[in-house]
This record gives C-alpha cells, sequence and structure tokens, in this order.
C-alpha cells in the first residue's frame, strides 16, 4: 500500500521541524528517503523542503507518476537534470543556505549543486533516517506482509529441497515461491550456505550441490510495497542433525531468545548484543559470534538502529528489528537464526511466525 498523501505530509513536517532554525531549505536526495516523504516510487526524484513547502524535481519520463503518487506537492519537470529543476525552483526566492543528506551525496554533485544554486550547502546528517527509525502502523503491516511472504517461501522451497540441487537453484527457487506471492523484487542476494560454507556468514549462493545429511544456511527477504524483510533458518537435509551441530544449534537459539527478551523502549542496543552475546559465551563459543546482533529493517534492509557492541541508539517504541545472532566455526559449522522484531510500548513483538527449530527435511 502506498503511505498516504497525509501520512507523507506529517512526514514533511517533522523532517522540516528538524532543519528549519538552520537552514532556508533542505535538499532530499537518497531514494528511500524520497519515497519516504513522498510516495514517490520512481527511480530520479528530488525533494526540496522550505518554509513555503515541499516541491518535487524530476524529469519527464515521471511527469504522470509524479501526479498521481504526490497529491497537491508541486512537481517540477526539467528535461535536462534535476540540478536544473532546482535552479529553475529556487530562482527568485532569496535563500542563503541550503542543507543536503550528508550520507548521500557525492562530490561529484556536490559540486554541481555548488554550480547551479549560489547558496550555502551544509551537510545534514540521517536528518530523514531518525524519523525513519519509528516505523507508523502502514509500515509495519508492509513489513509483516513482506515477512509471510518471505516464510511461506521458504516453507514451501525447503519441504522440497532434495540433495544433489545447487544452492544457486534453491536461492532462485526461493526468488521465484516470494515472486508469486507478490514480492516486487528481493530485499538482498539471497544466502544459500551448505555443508562447511555454513561457517561463512554471508555465504552467497554457489554452484556446490548440496549433500544428503548436510546443513543448509538461508538468509532470505522479500520487497513488498518498498518494505523490506529479512528471516534465517537452518535446515538439515536428510537424516538425523548431528548432535554437536543440535547443540550449537541450541546455544543460538537461546542467544536469541535472551537478546529478544531484552528488547524495549529506553534499552540501549548494546545491551541487547550483550544479552546475545553473554549466552554464546557461556556457551564456549566467544569468538565464533563475529557480527552485530541485528539491525533495523525498513525502507532498506539495513537501517538504523545498529545493533551490536559499538551501538549507540537507544530502543524506542515502534522501531523494527531484526535478532540474529550466529556462531561460525569454519572448518566445522556455522549456525544463526534471525527474527524480525517490533518494539512496542511495553516490550516487543515477534514479527516473525516461523519456529525458530532446525527446518528438517527428508527424515523420515
Ligand atoms: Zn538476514
Ligand atoms: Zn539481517
Amino acid at each position: 500500500m502506498a503511505p498516504g498523501v497525509v501520512a507523507c505530509s506529517r512526514r514533511r513536517s517533522a523532517v522540516w521541524a528538524s532543519i528549519k532554525d538552520s537552514a532556508d531549505g533542505f535538499l532530499v536526495t537518497a531514494p528511500a528517503n524520497v519515497r519516504y516523504l513522498t510516495g514517490f516510487t520512481g527511480t530520479n526524484g528530488w525533494l526540496l523542503l522550505g518554509a513555503e513547502g515541499a516541491l518535487f524535481l524530476t524529469d519527464p519520463r515521471y511527469e504522470q507518476q509524479a501526479a498521481e503518487q504526490l497529491g497537491d506537492v508541486p512537481v517540477v519537470i526539467s528535461p535536462t537534470g534535476l540540478h536544473d529543476a532546482l535552479a529553475q525552483a529556487v530562482r527568485g526566492h532569496d535563500l542563503e543556505r541550503i542543507d543536503f543528506e550528508a550520507e548521500h551525496v557525492t562530490v561529484a554533485l556536490k559540486e554541481k549543486l555548488e554550480a547551479s544554486v549560489e547558496v550555502k550547502w551544509v551537510a545534514a546528517s540521517a536528518a530523514v533516517e531518525t524519523q525513519r527509525r519509528r516505523k507508523d502502523p502502514d509500515e509495519v503491516a508492509a513489513i509483516r506482509a513482506a515477512l509471510a511472504v518471505t516464510e511461506a517461501a521458504l516453507e514451501e522451497v525447503v519441504a522440497a529441497l532434495t540433495p544433489g540441487q545447487t544452492e544457486i537453484e534453491v536461492a532462485a527457487d526461493i526468488e521465484r515461491a516470494c515472486r508469486r506471492r507478490g514480492a516486487t523484487g528481493m530485499a538482498f542476494e539471497t544466502i544459500v550456505a551448505s555443508g562447511q560454507r555454513c561457517a561463512l556468514p554471508h555465504g552467497v549462493a554457489s554452484t556446490r550441490c548440496i549433500e544428503a545429511g548436510e546443513p543448509v544456511m538461508i538468509d532470505t527477504g522479500c520487497t513488498l510495497d518498498g518494505y523490506c524483510s529479512d528471516l534465517t533458518r537452518m535446515i538439515w537435509c536428510g537424516g538425523a542433525p548431528d548432535r554437536r551441530w543440535m547443540e550449537v544449534h541450541d546455544l543460538v537459539d537461546r542467544a536469541r531468545a535472551a537478546a529478544l527478551a531484552t528488547v524495549g523502549p529506553g534499552i540501549a542496543a548494546v545491551a541487547v548484543d550483550a544479552a546475545a552475546r553473554y549466552v554464546i559465551n557461556e556457551g564456549g563459543c566467544a569468538d565464533a559470534f563475529t557480527h552485530g546482533t541485528g539491525h533495523g529493517v525498513g525502507l532498506e534492509i539495513h537501517e538504523a538502529p545498529k545493533v551490536s557492541r559499538h551501538s549507540t541508539d537507544v530502543l524506542e517504541a515502534g522501531m523494527v528489528l531484526t535478532i540474529e545472532p550466529g556462531v561460525y566455526l569454519e572448518g566445522e559449522l556455522g549456525i544463526r537464526i534471525e527474527d524480525l522484531v517490533r518494539v512496542t510500548d511495553e516490550g516487543c513483538e515477534r514479527l516473525t511466525t516461523l519456529g525458530t527449530e532446525p527446518m528438517l527435511r527428508g527424515t523420515a
């Protein structure tokens, strides 16, 4: 579902409120931020916020789409580039300073902006991303829908998983199953790692054939209405799982549960990470958990907050984040279990509905 003209207007007001005391304008250029503030789903559009309201800049390919998606936001069209549209839009206005998105404007683009519009250009950090951290109910619904598609696709593909299939074939099956259920794309390159390749935390699917009696790690997520999902499960393909593998799986799952139990408003993200790490350290795998416990998910697959040892983020109600501890022992095994949760007023809600136990294939 599109975010709605009212929601976008509210979001623009909140962002502008954080800028207006120091600048006369704010130029939003990152596609996800433009989409968040306008509902525009095209690939070439900028948004200029100012005291007089918002202006949308795009090229002639998007004239009709912009009119349909932006409600009453005025649109400036230029066939020669968005910086030309910007120059046209601000001509005759008395502006001294315009802020731009520090994380998204390249050196080349900044030079172009300076050449097109003579104002003081100042880098502003994460003004839109700060707003995007807390999801509104429509956003949560979109993430939930994307996750439901991912879960159903994973269950379907695991049920049909056969020794002899390559990791790439399994990844393709998952992507097709997501698309058939209405996904508009994948949120990231699907990870399918089998056997000892599971020890690669980001083992992108290879041409390796999955053998009977082996573990498989699948980490996948699709996009729906622009919003991402993220899910990791461990599969055992054929026969009963190895005992040591089951022990480590249980350890990782206890770390996941401990982190999840810590999530709540006002909680430092480092405390959530520490809860998972404590369980894994106690289980004797201290050095084998080589990444952070989780990350925010929304219009982008990795966004604020960061849940890691170095995070300075504090959790707030409305945030959606992953909890995904892992243990990676080179040459032996690798196990990660990933859930998606929403921070609530009381604690957290697990958005993932699949159980966390290993998915067993062909054990009969
Ligand atoms: Zn993932
Ligand atoms: Zn993740």
